[in-house]
């Protein structure tokens, strides 16, 4: 077989979000599982619609998510003359011809049919001119639109989908479209046929919503005598009410860049696209690049709608509940040295990098993050949750200080005097600290947890977290005695 060679192609003309996101990872699968290419090539002819700042998210979004493209990025509006020829060669092989009809005629014409309930469809008048009648017309220069002249069958015309199976269309059923604007320029079905029978696309893999082109768009291969690629329709994704997922209704959420700035994994983000529209027929999840790249199919694409599981008004979950599962899972699991790349990132941004971190300091550092990433669901919880890990603005949260401070106020003597058992203890280590706490709590008729919850309140900010006295190692001797003998300022 030659090589498959597969195209995203994306119009410039708002954000990257999940859907197209999703498209562009399965043909990127796609290729690499079988050997092949992936264009990337943008579809700006809406000149218009089409931003600089869209490009530049789009190509942002995919190169956070690590999708990489072998050629491009292709403009498509630097291929005019590709798209101009190719409408030529259409009328010069009576494929295609010039309509005359002004807007108002086809709207009366419309309405007329509206009226009489019959066919919307173009009523085929300048396909049926004469030579004497179009010559008339050429010497008054009357402007025109160019339509492709759907072929007179009687029958169903079908193409093969890699997802859906045999889809058929009655030839009925096709008016003539349109594929040269009155402005001359070509209109945007044709432009991507004539762009992947020049990049000798082999795949065309996309969403569902684009299947009523395809119909048409396999006339124009034939016409064009183009082999047709393969198609796959992919499924679209929806919210839980199964609307069509956007920008206007659902916000920012649906954007990639919004997982992108609340610290998601890049790779644990396209585990969760991949899912969305795609089963490996088992029940496994999780799968690492490599494995994805293997098992994925085009056969066990889903036929149905994907959904979107964002419930607006559920504050436990700020986007759809699997998407933060998958990320804590890799946030959990992954390899410390990789996980520690990230949250340097995170950090950086924060303003809470410290050189140290990366040369003496990170051994501390990649167990720290080891120690606290078993509760944390984003990269952003090292700055936030774990804010205390790494400097010494952090703050207080409400509900322990209530529970854990505000209700013992010894703790204000206790702590500081914690504090001096703990800067003068030899050697310093956790089953030490850990006794000495126990032993003070025990002079002092009280239950340890008392005194446990107190230091983990003014150690972390935090009402829960790792093992006390693994969070007293990671903090270390001079950070703790500091912030115990301190605590005294956290009562009113
Ligand atoms: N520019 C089209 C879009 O963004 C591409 C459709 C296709 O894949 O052919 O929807």
């Amino acid at each position: 077989m030659s090589e498959t060679r597969l195209r995203f192609p994306p119009s410039p003309t708002g954000y990257l979000h999940i859907g197209g996101a999703r498209t562009a990872l399965y043909n990127w699968l796609y290729a690499k599982k079988t050997g092949g290419k992936l264009i990337l090539r943008i579809e700006d002819t809406d000149v218009e619609r089409s931003t600089s700042d869209s490009i530049e998210g789009i190509l942002e979004g995919l190169t956070w998510l690590g999708i990489d493209w072998d050629e491009g990025p292709y403009f498509q509006s630097e291929f005019s003359e590709d798209h101009e020829r190719a409408a030529a060669e259409l009328i010069a092989k009576d494929r295609a011809y010039k309509c005359y009809c002004t807007k108002e005629d086809l709207e009366a014409r419309r309405e007329a049919a509206l009226a009489a309930k019959g066919s919307l469809a173009y009523d085929g008048t300048c396909r049926r001119l004469s030579k004497a009648e179009i010559a008339e017309k050429e010497a008054a220069s009357t402007p025109y639109i160019i339509r492709f002249k759907v072929p007179e069958r009687q029958g169903i015309l079908s193409y093969d989908d890699k997802v859906l199976g045999k889809i058929d269309c009655n030839y009925t059923e096709i008016d003539d479209f349109v594929i040269v604007r009155s402005n001359g320029k070509p209109l945007y079905l044709l432009c991507n046929v004539v762009d992947d029978i020049r990049d000798r696309i082999t795949h065309v893999i996309r969403g569902q919503d684009h299947m009523t082109n395809t119909i048409r768009q396999v006339l124009l291969y034939e016409a064009l005598e183009a082999p047709l690629p393969v198609f796959a329709h992919i499924p679209l994704t929806m919210d839980t009410k199964r609307a069509k997922i956007s920008k206007r209704s659902h916000g920012e959420i649906v954007a990639v860049q919004f997982y992108k700035e609340h610290g998601f994994l890049p790779w644990a983000f396209n585990n969760y696209l991949v899912l969305l529209g795609w089963s490996p027929g088992d029940d496994q999840e999780i799968f690492s690049r490599e494995e994805l790249i293997e098992r994925f199919s085009l056969e066990r694409i889903n036929k149905s709608h994907s959904i979107f599981n964002y419930r607006k008004n559920d504050p436990k979950f700020f986007t759809d509940p699997k998407a933060i599962s998958i990320n804590e899972h890799y946030l959990r699991s992954m390899d410390i040295e990789e996980l520690g790349e990230y949250v340097r990132e995170e950090l950086k941004k924060e303003g809470l990098w410290k050189e140290d971190y990366a040369a003496e300091e990170k051994e501390w550092f990649l167990s720290t993050l080891d120690l606290i990433r078993s509760r944390f669901h984003t990269l952003k919880d090292f700055a936030q949750t774990g804010r205390a890990y790494f400097a010494e603005d952090y703050t207080i949260c409400d509900k322990a200080r209530k529970k854990n401070l505000a209700k013992y106020p010894e703790l204000q003597q206790w702590l500081p005097e914690l504090a001096e058992r703990y800067a003068a203890l030899e050697p310093f280590t956790l089953e030490e600290t850990e006794r000495v706490a126990r032993e003070m709590a025990a002079e002092l008729e009280i239950k340890p947890g008392i005194i446990i919850n107190g230091m983990r309140t003014v150690l972390t900010g935090q009402l829960a977290g790792p093992s006390m006295f693994d969070i007293v190692m990671a903090i270390g001797r001079d950070r703790v005695v500091q912030r115990l003998r301190n605590a005294v300022n956290l009562f009113d």
